[in-house]
């Protein structure tokens, strides 16, 4: 879930431009944690202490209301709204907050179930679960090495029906399950360590820190982030975010 931290950092201020960047700095005065960080730090502490998911990200969410970026409008309208009621959305919201539920089970099944549980709050839309189903399986399936590099394209067409593009054909506005859930795998998959999975998230540009986000959830399952990276990200969390981090790597990894 750091991965998912540290791609939203380094993305956030990049969203909707940063195509065609090569060689930007990762950390900058301009870069802040956004929406993709609060809602991933909402689950890993629902999961950490055994709370409801929707609850807990009406709880952060509610702390943090002005993130850089905003809240996107319908899930921000749920989160204002006095019934909280799912709409039915396929946003790429439901993939972005998951990163730590490919960590914390320890079986497929368990892990599929629980990021449905994640999603339904708002994403009730079979594609809003299906995309954050596909993240916490890979994410899964890649710690515990139950699946290749190489076989990825296929694993994924086969169970979720998502062609993998090529980076350098993505054009265009990447904002729901179907079109960023597909991409953010192929930056992992045109990448050969951590920092390049969330570089190529910034160069294929659109809704740049939830790509590079997920993008780096799934290469933090597979390759190590180095500590650099990971030191300058949690120097721009606050001291609670930074809290759950910790405690979520001591009881998780
Ligand atoms: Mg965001």
């Amino acid at each position: 879930m750091l991965g998912a931290i540290i791609g939203d950092i380094v993305g956030s201020r990049f969203e909707y431009g940063g195509r065609n960047m090569p060689n930007f700095k990762l950390f900058t005065p301009e870069c802040a944690f956004t929406d993709d960080t609060i809602c991933n730090i909402a689950i890993a502490d629902a999961i950490i202490k055994g709370l409801d998911y929707g609850e807990n990200l009406i709880l952060w969410c509610t702390k943090y209301p002005y993130p850089l970026g905003g809240y996107g409008s319908k899930f921000l309208e749920w989160l204002t709204s006095s019934k909280h009621k799912a709409y039915d959305s396929w946003g790429n919201g439901s993939a972005m907050r998951v990163s730590s539920i490919g960590w914390a089970f320890d079986s497929e099944s368990k892990t599929e179930k629980e990021a449905i549980k994640s999603a339904k709050p708002t994403h009730s839309h079979p594609e809003g679960i299906k995309g954050a189903v596909c993240v916490a399986t890979l994410i899964f399936k890649l710690r515990t090495k139950k699946l290749l590099k190489e076989d990825i394209p296929d694993y994924i067409k086969e169970h979720f029906e998502y062609d993998l593009p090529i980076l350098s054909d993505v054009k265009g506005m990447n904002d729901t399950c179907m079109t960023t859930v597909p991409q953010a795998i192929q930056c992992f998959m045109e990448a050969d360590c951590f920092e390049k999975a969330i570089r190529n998230a910034v160069e294929i540009g659109g809704d740049t820190d939830t790509t590079a986000s997920i993008a780096g959830a799934i290469a933090e399952a597979y390759y190590p982030i180095p500590q650099e990276i990971k030191e300058k990200a949690l120097k721009y969390l606050d001291n609670d975010m930074k809290a759950i981090v910790a405690e979520f790597f001591a009881k998780f990894r």
